[in-house]
């Protein structure tokens, strides 16, 4: 058994005790791309790496109600009249795919925010993990290759990895396939801006992993997509998901100066009590992002559960990645 899975069972025995009651708190999920089934991965199309349908939605939602969760975004998941357990659903990188979940949510009537790399709104091309995912099965890529390449290009800024798939794809594999792939439109992104359940939140530019780029970079990767959605939605964002989860001192100090006052990371974990007042610790708040077809229950029981072993090294983790970079490396 790995570290991991061993931490995870251990987490789940403990899931399975009574909750130990404390002050209000607050749960964030994190989810990419929504199907309206799993045929919809047939096509090869998207990098199946978290998929949820639109039923699995709908689970999360009841099952969050049924323990007693009501639900926010980040506008107003610290006002007096929020719940004593709050629970916070967010889409990662601005798929227009996330659009079919309107509906649902709006007849359940649950606020939710969407995390735009506004480059990819701004080109129009496909993100690029997918392109790499349905390029490698084109050319029979073993599935274990094709994701090891995929950490290998996490570690290049976003201009370089581009780069990589446009000299081994061609400039044309960016195009996306269709309606699954693509990201939302300025039009779209405007349009789901004026819905009062939907808040949108920076994802950075291009979708970079800020600790892997230059300083002056992080900083521009922030305020570029802070700008670009200010224009076009007419408020700049006031919630910011580090793509991968990936943040640093420079980049939390790069986000409050761009008036960002929540962060979400991919750090597993359910804060409590909230609200948290001061600004490092709200920029980097603890959000799970292992909810997906097949396991909706499970994990989500793993992510609301107050005992925690992967909360702890979640914790470790977060003051690892505040600590000042000399003492990082
Ligand atoms: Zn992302």
């Amino acid at each position: 058994m790995t570290m991991a899975r061993l931490v995870k069972a251990l987490d789940l025995a403990l899931a399975r005790m009574p909750a130990i009651s404390r002050g209000p708190d607050l749960v964030i999920l994190g989810f990419h791309s929504v199907l309206d089934g799993m045929d919809d991965l047939r096509g090869q199309t998207l990098d199946p790496f978290q998929p949820l349908t639109l039923a699995d939605l709908e689970t999360t939602v009841s099952l969050l109600r049924a323990r007693g969760f009501g639900f926010v975004n980040g506008r107003h998941v610290d006002r007096p009249e929020t719940v004593r357990r709050a629970a916070w659903l967010t889409f990662d990188d601005g798929y227009a795919n996330n659009l079919k979940a309107v509906p649902l949510l709006e007849r359940l009537r649950v606020p939710f925010t969407v995390f735009v790399s506004t480059g990819y709104v701004e080109s129009g091309e496909a993100y690029w993990w997918d392109v790499l995912h349905r390029e490698s099965r084109r050319r029979n890529v073993p599935a274990g290759e094709a994701v090891r390449r995929r950490e290998a290009l996490k570690q290049l800024e976003p201009a370089a990895i581009r780069g990589e798939l446009v000299a081994a794809f061609g400039e044309a594999s960016l195009r996306p396939e269709g309606e699954l792939d693509r990201p939302m439109t300025p039009a779209e992104t405007v349009a789901l801006s004026r819905h009062p359940l939907a808040e949108i939140g920076n994802h950075t530019h291009s979708h970079a992993i800020l600790p892997v780029v230059a300083p002056a970079a992080r900083r521009e990767e922030i305020t570029r997509c802070q700008s670009y959605l200010a224009r076009l939605t007419g408020a700049p964002p006031i919630s910011i998901a580090y793509p991968n989860g990936g943040f640093d001192p420079e980049s939390v100090a790069a986000c409050a100066s761009a008036g960002l006052r929540n962060g979400v990371t991919c750090l597993p974990g359910r804060i409590a009590p909230w609200p948290v007042d001061d600004a490092q610790s709200r920029l980097t708040l603890a959000r799970s992002v292992t909810l997906q077809h097949g396991r909706i229950e499970r994990e989500l029981n793993l992510s609301i559960s107050p005992l925690r072993i992967a909360s702890l090294l979640a914790e470790r983790d977060r003051i690892r990645c505040l600590r000042p970079p000399a003492h990082r490396r």
